[in-house]
């Protein structure tokens, strides 16, 4: 007879949903990486023709020296972001000509080239010269063409290099915008588990778990960040890759983008400049924890201590565009189910929350 705690499978088993994950190969953080990427894409990949997409600021001070490593042991094709973005569907010949897409620069540049490798089904290499969101390590890309902002599910990088040298001597406010994505996740995985249990929608508890574990270390680790520069760089860009990962097992973007991420898009739709993505998720996290009944005085409080924006006033929105931005953020998605489309705010509701966050 079986152990009784060992259990014998029902004799049906429900059919279960088909799910893919799409995992990075090999990431490394580090120092001095340049030799490592230009040796693995000629040795370990045998690539010879390489399309290159990066910015001109970290081009100086990175692509160049990528390139000048490599001599001519590869051949780069390099085209700056906003040239990409421009003539993209040019650049999709020049990326099936091509052996892999490499991008270097910041959140911009990888989802051009994350998009450009998908459309010429070529590889995507991530180097990361700022940790400003999870797009580093994610499938998602999202940026503007012809006046459109595209996010969607894209393809995961294949690779991912973040040189710390580089990423350490980026602005500070980059680092501080990546946390704000990084304590969103709180926010999203519990829009994630309503869509579950109110909508029957399908939710990884590992992916669900993996995503909260890099909000709250974030949250855990405030003080920590502010105090050892260095190692809170590598603190908020291995939560990053790790939130990108959650993404990858989940199949999609859910365990890290819910009605805090919809709110901050329909600022993004509303404004001419608006504040980076990290900044605007941050703030608005503040919100949507409110609207979870969750600790959102824990969030507000570790945006604050790592010197995050945590008011409206500091993102550039005022109360009454924040108002229309909630109202609109549930139409941007609707198939996104979230605690806005549970309960739909009347302006007074939303100004009251508002105040009670001390987001006004
Ligand atoms: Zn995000």
């Amino acid at each position: 007879m079986s152990p009784r705690f060992i259990s014998n499978p029902p004799a049906k088993l429900p059919k279960m949903l088909r799910h893919e994950m799409e995992l990075p190969q090999y990431i490394v953080i580090g120092h001095d990486l340049v030799s490592t990427i230009v040796e693995r894409l000629k040795s370990n990949h045998a690539f010879r023709k390489i399309l290159l997409i990066t910015s001109k600021t970290p081009y100086r001070a990175y692509g160049s020296k990528v390139v000048e490593y490599a001599g001519s042991s590869l051949d780069f094709e390099v085209f700056y972001v906003d040239e990409a973005v421009e003539g993209f569907g040019k650049l999709v010949e020049h990326t099936r000509r091509s052996d892999a897409v490499v991008g270097i620069g910041g959140g911009k540049v990888l989802d051009v080239s994350k998009a450009l490798a998908e459309a010429g089904e070529r590889p995507f290499f991530s180097v990361p010269t700022v940790a400003s969101h999870d797009g580093i390590a994610s499938p998602m890309t999202s940026f503007r063409r012809n006046g459109r902002a595209y996010s969607r599910k894209s393809v995961m990088p294949l690779e991912i290099y973040a040189d710390m040298e580089v990423i350490s001597m980026a602005p500070r406010r980059y680092l501080l915008s990546g946390c704000g994505d990084l304590v969103a996740k709180h926010s999203a995985v519990r829009d994630w588990w309503l869509a579950h249990v109110e909508k029957g929608e399908y939710y990884g508890r590992y992916a669900a778990h993996l995503a909260n574990l890099s909000a709250s270390v974030i949250m855990k680790s405030a003080k920590h960040i502010v105090n050892d520069w260095q190692e809170g760089v590598r603190t908020v860009v291995e939560a990053l890759i790790s939130a990108g990962v959650a993404m990858g097992v989940a199949g999609s973007s859910r365990p890290c983008s819910g009605s805090e991420h919809l709110i901050a898009h329909a600022l993004e739709t509303m404004m001419e400049k608006p504040a980076l993505h990290g900044e605007r998720c941050g703030v608005a996290t503040i919100f949507t924890s409110k609207l979870h009944k969750s600790n959102w005085e824990k969030v507000r409080n570790s945006l604050k201590t790592i010197g995050a924006p945590h008011t409206l006033n500091q993102i550039g929105v005022d109360a009454d565009l924040f108002v229309e931005a909630v109202k609109k953020a549930p139409d941007l998605r609707k198939e996104r189910y979230t605690i806005l489309h549970k309960t739909p705010l009347n302006s007074r509701q939303i100004y009251d929350a508002l105040q009670e966050t001390m987001l006004v």
